[in-house]
């Protein structure tokens, strides 16, 4: 597919699900309409590999000006379509539809889908926590961008494994810089890695990456720079995403 001429449709959401279902019929991946939100219809797709236990969470879109996620979730799917069978990948191409439509983080009621987690009042929300509930993943990963940033960052939510963050982040770092900050968004940041040690039993699950750390054994939200090159966001989150998957099944990464 010629890449200029998808550089100008990122924000096309029918065009994204459309390639997504081309995609998941080739691969051998279930599609499951899940919702309907504004006037779109919300897709999961799923590996016949993926069991109640020990899948890949990935999903992007959540916030809908920032397509090198949404883009670069797709591209490494499509790169790696031909194995996707064998891993037990549980998909969420695009969460805000209408936000990448219209270029904007919020959905049509100016509501950040990201802090809504803790509610019941969402259907879109109930519904994708209904596929979640007896699930347990070994990773996690939600896939952001942020206008703001100087480069590739990413916060790890730090449980029982030894963390992996810095090795995704070097392997986005062939592509935009790591954001060098000492202080990312109000949070220590070193080298462009922000661990996070939650209580979950304290903590409200407002944000998605939050919900998850209780369905998984890491969860990551990786940010690229968003006023950076989108070729080269796109392909930093593929880097990402290949990355901890890679690390995810080499090894437990369980502390001694
Ligand atoms: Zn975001």
């Amino acid at each position: 597919m010629n890449f200029e001429f998808q550089r100008h449709r990122v924000h096309d959401y029918r065009f994204l699900s459309k390639r997504w279902q081309i995609l998941a019929r080739k691969a051998g991946l279930k599609t499951l309409g899940y919702c309907t939100a504004e006037e779109f219809e919300l897709f999961c797709f799923l590996s016949p590999a993926l069991t109640e236990a020990g899948g890949i969470y990935l999903s992007a879109g959540i916030h809908g000006d920032e397509p090198a996620a949404t883009e670069g979730l797709y591209q490494w799917a499509e790169l790696h379509r031909s194995v996707l069978r064998e891993l037990p990948v549980m998909i969420f191409p695009c969460l805000n539809p209408w936000g990448l439509v219209h270029n904007r983080r919020t959905d049509s009621e100016n509501r950040d889908l990201n802090r809504c987690y803790h509610l019941d009042t969402l259907p879109r929300i109930n519904a994708q926590i209904e596929l979640l509930r007896d699930r347990k993943f070994r990773l996690a990963m939600c896939l952001h961008e942020d206008y703001d940033a100087q480069g590739a960052y990413l916060y790890e939510i730090r449980q029982k494994l030894s963390p992996f963050g810095r090795e995704l982040l070097a392997a986005a770092g062939y592509y935009v810089p790591v954001d060098l900050r000492r202080t990312i968004e109000g949070r220590r940041a070193d080298y462009g890695w922000i661990a996070r040690r939650i209580n979950l039993k304290k903590f409200p699950l407002v944000a998605e990456a939050i919900y998850l750390a209780n369905h998984s054994e890491r969860t990551v939200t990786a940010e690229t720079p968003s006023e950076y090159d989108l070729g080269l966001r796109i392909q930093a989150h593929v880097a990402m995403i290949q990355r901890a998957i890679e690390l995810s099944f080499l090894s437990t990464g369980r502390k001694a």
